[in-house]
């Protein structure tokens, strides 16, 4: 058996953290078993469903690069309506499910009396029984479907997250298939796609949960096996809250991309949030793939840890390639207006700071003064621009402008260093210090010599004599 995973999204706004990492694991779960991973768009609400939103969610998932084997044949369930009804019919002629011509009246009675009896809502009015005499069918009322949910009896699945859950059907109600305009249900929509997609696993968050029963009882009605289902926790706050943007949480996938977050940071993360094998914090998806089993998922909900996530993202930095991570940093200074030049190049000014940022618009912070001078903060220049700097800084350059072009590199330059110190009856901090306030126009940068030997010669002593 091909293990086939999906990722089914309702596109009715963002793309949530907590789908990305609920596609994360239903990708991971098929690529470990040689499967195939599955993107279907669940666009039959069509008052909330926009085009917009699928674009958001493909972008989403292309960012952090989690791609559906069916890339080019999505399955959108507004393509599939012909496809519902014939399942509707078939079930209707089998005798899984029947007309039902109630009222709205007739429903808020049941469903105030049910409240009140703590009962399903649906008192099977229409449902045919043997033996049984239905009510006349009201003129000019059309009929919504109903599915004959068993009376009798427990749905009972082994949750590959949660373990055991029994649903007794008595708690089930004869739920609507297809409403009286025809269109069919989410439920039943939800049945039928993973049927004809052939999905062999439902991972899902477990909002879903109480929405399983009812699925499996279709299933059964249509006379296939169901899936098997793994509901996944909750992603919550730092609060202990059910994240959500009123709360001010960082929600979106594309908010994350904003803070400057590395997409495989994202995927690490969200890996590790709700799954561990054993102490392994920072790993490769490849690593994720090899090690990941449902088994190893938490039951119970995880906490987001933006400092954690900080830190991972720290790490992907250090391990990416200069070259690669130089695309992802030129548009975060074109931003703040600056172009960087051919030299110093990008990768090799990343090689150097690389180390000192946890996320990308930082790290284009820590690049920026190699290409233009930084304002000094009036706290640094207070700290360490005193009377003497100007004229002490000018004889440096001078030192600067003697060194030969060959010597011009971080040892070269650091050669320098101690004499004009012993010259000038100084310790070191009285040059680096002011060097770094002259050349960069910051006081928090790597070491002085590496700096200036990036910057080049003839920019330096622009800068220092300008
Ligand atoms: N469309 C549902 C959602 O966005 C997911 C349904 C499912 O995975 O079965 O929550």
């Amino acid at each position: 058996m091909t293990v086939k995973t999906r990722f089914a999204p309702s596109p009715t706004g963002y793309l949530h953290i907590g789908g990305v990492r609920t596609a994360l694991y239903s990708w991971a779960f098929a690529k470990h078993h040689g499967g195939e991973f599955l993107l279907r768009i669940e666009d039959t609400d069509l008052e909330r469903s926009t085009a917009e939103s699928v674009q958001i969610i493909l972008d989403g998932m292309k960012w952090v690069g989690l791609d559906a084997d069916n890339e080019h044949r999505i399955v959108y369930q507004t393509q599939n309506f012909p496809r519902y009804k014939e399942l509707i019919q078939k079930l209707l002629a089998d005798g899984h499910a029947y007309h039902c011509y109630c009222s709205k009246e007739e429903l808020a009675a049941m469903r105030e009396k049910a409240e009140r009896e703590g009962t399903a809502t649906y008192d099977r009015r229409w449902r045919p029984e043997p033996g049984k005499t239905l009510p006349e069918i009201p003129a000019g009322r059309e009929p919504v479907v109903r599915f004959k949910t068993p009376i009798d009896g427990v749905t009972i699945w082994n949750d590959l997250v949660k373990g055991e859950i029994s649903i007794p059907n008595s708690a089930l109600d004869d739920l609507i298939i297809a409403r009286a305009d025809g269109t069919p249900t989410y439920n039943f929509c939800v049945v039928a796609d993973d049927f004809d997609m052939g999905i062999t696993h439902v991972i899902r968050g477990d909002d879903h949960v109480n929405n399983t029963p009812k699925q499996i009882n279709i299933f059964k009605a249509l006379g296939v096996n169901p899936p098997q289902y793994a509901h996944l926790p909750m992603i919550l706050n730092e609060q202990g809250r059910k994240i959500s943007k009123r709360s001010g949480d960082t929600v979106a996938i594309t908010e994350f991309d904003s803070l400057g977050i590395l997409p495989e940071a994202m995927l690490n993360y969200l890996a590790r949030l709700g799954w561990a094998h054993g102490d392994d914090e920072f790993f490769t998806m490849r690593q994720f793939v090899e090690w990941f089993d449902l088994k190893d998922v938490s039951s119970s909900a995880s906490r987001m840890d933006m400092k954690k996530l900080y830190w991972i993202n720290g790490e992907h930095i250090k391990a990416a390639d200069n070259a690669a991570l130089a695309e992802l940093v030129r548009p975060r200074l074109e931003q703040q207006g600056i172009v960087p030049a051919e030299r110093p190049a990008l990768a090799d000014v990343l090689a150097l700071v690389k180390d000192r940022a946890q996320d990308l618009n930082a790290l284009a912070d820590e690049c920026a003064y190699f290409y233009r001078k930084a304002v000094p903060a009036e706290a640094d220049v207070a700290k360490h621009w005193d009377d003497e700097a100007p004229a002490r800084m000018q004889r440096f350059a001078a030192k600067l402008e003697a060194l030969p072009e060959g010597d011009w590199t971080a040892e070269g330059i650091h050669a320098l260093f101690k004499p004009f110190c012993d010259e000038e009856g100084i310790k070191m901090g009285k040059l680096g210090m002011p060097l770094r306030l002259a050349v960069c126009g910051t006081a928090k940068t790597p070491s002085v010599d590496a700096v200036l030997a990036l910057i080049g010669k003839e920019e330096v002593l622009r800068r220092m004599r300008g």
